[in-house]
């Protein structure tokens, strides 16, 4: 196979790295070998160009809807496919399925307690489980400090996670999010992208009125803005402005542990610190937890909402936990899931699988740089994010450059990422017309202990090549729009006979 456009020279490597790149980033790490031995493995199949070109049409350009074997690397996400330790196998068997009070919630909730240092916890059967029983009780509460039992409350995070916005909407509330706007801009090296933007905070608290805001949600690591961390500093400064106003503290906890690594790391007054303490610390900020725990702790389902010492909000949580999610000692768990979970939580904070963990997403990014691709810089804890609407300035965002991109590097290796752009945005409900997006990511979601490092090099590869006939891809049109999550079933097509079908 041959490229148009050639191989990228060594001057617009070392142009694009100083742009974008890790240079002399302080965390930047040599490749970590797999700090583990594998003794059970899945095989995965490559296939030919032709079976993927033939398996995108069949799906409609859409790779929600393929089918998983048609895909040989997947990083459509790290949420649920990370691999269980021998450790947590070996737990399950000793999961203790009682209805109610079993030893596997009490193991579950002393691992809570010890971490966390939370009282009150309730297993959920994922994370959004936590927040469909979580916010009502919130936004009750904020309807009676205000004494408008009509009123749609606000909450103000440094970014809501898809579902928490619209588990807030649901549930009466208004989400709104308070980047830095350091986060926006991809090629500008920042180390605190998931940062809240105080001043805005302030002025938002001020806006709706303190009585109004039903709680500030700090997302770590926050996941929309790159999987990019928030300093502890900025943790805490939230925090007090929150707690100065009788505002709570959620800390939305999906990748804790990553987010303490990054502290670890990047701030000198944390270097010394084990990571427990470090996470100790963050949670003695929030009063309550919510936890997707398919993504740091490392179970295929579950989650977690857990309530530092107000009896009386743990009360309204476990009302709900009942009817929405299972009875108050289960959740949505069952109990050897709850078992793998309590031992997950403790992998989760190892520093020798972190230290591997987030030097296997900076190698991919490492190379992906020194190949020309833009990304979001530095890279996060769990994926990389490819800035598509630097790499297809050709394709304006209505046509779904990220898309596009995430097409090509499928028909080019067989790897799935997801886009997380326009498409994913969606329309305003009200005037129909497409939300304008501040970014257009393709993004590749690294699951935990899954692929090795020979992996990340090959989906490097597959990408640099797509990137050297970046401008003949073609942005693409909707042939089936859903009214509501679209880029879940949509099916799309090419704007016209491009690079793609030109191979068929
Ligand atoms: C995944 C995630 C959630 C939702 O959790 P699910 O387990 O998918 O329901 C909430 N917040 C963040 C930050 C997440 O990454």
């Amino acid at each position: 196979m041959s490229w148009p456009c050639g191989r990228p020279t060594a001057r617009r490597i070392l142009r694009d790295a100083a742009a974008g790149g890790l240079s002399g980033h302080r965390d930047q790490m040599t490749r970590i070998p797999e700090p583990f031995r594998i003794k059970m493995v899945e095989r995965i199949r490559q296939t030919t160009r032709e079976d993927r070109i033939a398996a995108l049409e069949e799906a409609g350009h859409n790779l929600f809807l393929l089918r998983a074997e048609d895909v040989y690397i997947d990083l459509l996400t790290d949420s649920g496919t990370g691999a269980m330790s021998d450790a947590q196998w070996a737990a399950m068997m000793t999961g203790d399925e009682a209805y109610a009070g079993s030893r596997s919630f009490y193991r579950l909730e002393a691992a809570v307690q010890r971490l966390f240092g939370y009282r009150h916890v309730v297993p959920t059967h994922q994370g959004r489980g936590a927040e469909q029983i979580l916010f009502p009780v919130l936004i009750a509460r904020a309807r009676a400090r205000s004494g408008n039992p009509a009123a749609r409350p606000v909450f103000l995070s440094n970014h809501h996670f898809d579902t928490t916005a619209a588990h807030v909407e649901l549930a009466g509330g208004r989400a709104v999010d308070v980047l830095t706007p350091a986060a926006y801009d991809t090629g500008r090296p920042f180390d605190w992208k998931g940062n809240f933007d105080l001043d805005r905070l302030a002025a938002e608290i001020d806006a709706a009125g303190p009585e109004n805001v039903a709680g500030v949600i700090i997302t770590i690591t926050c996941n929309s803005a790159g999987g990019q961390p928030v300093a502890m500093d900025n943790i805490r400064a939230a925090a007090a402005l929150a707690r100065a106003h009788g505002i709570p503290v959620v800390i939305d906890s999906a990748r804790f542990a990553e987010n303490a690594w990054f502290i670890k790391r990047r701030d000198p007054a944390w270097r010394d610190a084990a990571l427990t303490e470090i996470v100790a610390a963050i949670y003695a900020e929030g009063d309550v937890l919510t936890m997707s725990a398919k993504k740091d702790p490392m179970v295929n389902m579950g989650g977690l909402c857990a309530v530092r010492d107000d009896a009386d909000l743990f009360a309204g949580v476990q009302a709900l936990c009942v009817p929405m999610e299972g009875f108050i000692t289960y959740g949505g768990m069952s109990g050897r899931d709850m078992d793998a979970l309590a031992v997950g939580l403790d992998e989760a904070v190892d520093e020798a699988f972190l230290d591997y963990r987030i030097a296997q997403v900076a190698h991919l990014g490492q190379r992906l740089i020194e190949g020309g691709v833009p990304i979001q810089a530095p890279t996060g804890g769990h994926a990389v994010f490819v800035d598509a609407a630097r790499m297809l300035p050709h394709i304006p965002a209505a046509r779904f450059p990220a898309q596009a991109l995430a097409n090509a590097l499928y028909v080019e290796g067989g790897v799935r990422g997801v886009e997380i752009g326009s498409l994913l945005l969606g329309r305003d409900p009200e005037t129909g017309q497409q939300k304008p997006s501040k970014l257009e990511l393709l993004r590749l979601t690294i699951p935990r202990r899954v692929y090795t490092n020979d992996h990340m090099d090959y989906v490097a590869d597959a990408l640099i090549r797509v990137k050297d006939r970046a401008h003949d891809l073609n942005g693409l049109g909707f042939v089936h729009e859903p009214r509501v999550l679209r880029h879940f079933t949509a099916r799309l097509a090419p704007d016209s006979a491009g690079p793609l079908r030109r191979s068929a």
